[in-house]
């Protein structure tokens, strides 16, 4: 069963028993509003969406977990920025609300993105302040509440909870790229250095890839950002993980277009949520027998 809020999110709830397992794409979103009005390539603007990611752990309904999409694109609003990210250079006007920009807001990258890609501005114009306040609880707001509502419910359910958060990398050298080499990996993991889940949990979905042959990296050069910070409290025995996919993986990333690669990848994705969720069945099990 899907549920949809049109243009904001696609929750596609489990199609056999549930287990207390909640996975969202929050990037992959290709429905680019009509108030958007942004003076860049669209070409080039659609390069920051995490294309077909959605589809890729589309099995999790059929392992009877839940899973929600952003049908909006991260470059309207970000929802894995925090809600003060705000970036004033954007603006009109004076944010009337709390700001505690991020360093990703100050290279132009934060909440509400003032730059397409370094060099090249996203808009010629500034923006109003009804114009964020409006993508915010228009779009943002119902995204995390749907997020929210799935993991409470699994939580009150089942006495737990696990939460992927699914994202997908450029393949291209950062400035980063030297130190860390990070190019080269297939996977990077990220839970803020080991603060949003149980490290049992990080280790499975390491171990799950690494036995299918990629190359896993965690925290580097990614951590997780705003959702997995929200929803990871893995003291309260809810535990969330960020999950980067190398997009050579599996897309051309100038045309988007799925490569020869996708079909592979897309059945190695569907291992790993089923072994997330016959983890996540364990974990109660073993709770339940203490
Ligand atoms: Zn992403």
């Amino acid at each position: 069963m899907v549920h949809i809020e049109p243009g904001i999110f696609a929750r596609h709830d489990p199609v056999v028993e549930p287990v207390p397992v909640v996975f969202d794409s929050p990037h992959s979103g290709s429905h680019y509003p009509a108030d958007f009005h942004y003076a860049c390539p669209a070409r080039l603007l659609r390069h920051a969406e995490d294309a077909h990611v959605d589809d890729l752990y589309g099995a999790a309904p059929a392992f009877g977990a839940t899973l929600i999409a952003a049908l909006f694109p991260r470059s309207y609003i970000d929802v894995n920025r925090g809600l003060e990210d705000i970036d004033q250079q954007l603006l009109d006007q004076p944010w009337p609300g709390p700001v505690s920009a991020s360093d990703r807001t100050r290279v132009g990258m934060g909440l509400v993105r003032r730059i397409c890609r370094p060099g090249l501005q996203m808009y010629d114009r500034k923006l109003t302040v009804g114009e964020i306040k409006h993508r915010i609880d228009r779009y943002y707001r119902p995204y995390h509440a749907a997020v929210a509502d799935a993991i409470d419910s699994a939580a009150g359910r089942f006495g737990g909870a696990w939460h992927v958060n699914c994202h997908s990398m450029p393949s291209t050298r950062g400035p980063r790229a030297s130190v860390h080499g990070w190019e080269r990996a297939d996977f990077v993991l990220g839970d803020r250095d080991g603060t949003t889940c149980g490290i049992g949990f990080r280790r499975l979905v390491q171990g799950t890839l690494e036995r299918m042959g990629y190359d896993v990296r965690v925290n580097d050069p990614y951590k997780g950002v705003e959702l997995v910070r929200r929803f990871g409290q893995p003291q309260l025995g809810r535990h969330s993980l960020q999950i980067e996919v190398n997009r050579r993986l599996y897309m051309n990333e100038d045309t988007l277009e799925r490569t020869a690669g996708y079909d592979k990848l897309k059945r190695d994705i569907e291992t790993l949520v089923g072994a997330i969720a016959a983890y996540a069945r364990d974990q109660l099990t073993a709770a339940a027998a203490d």
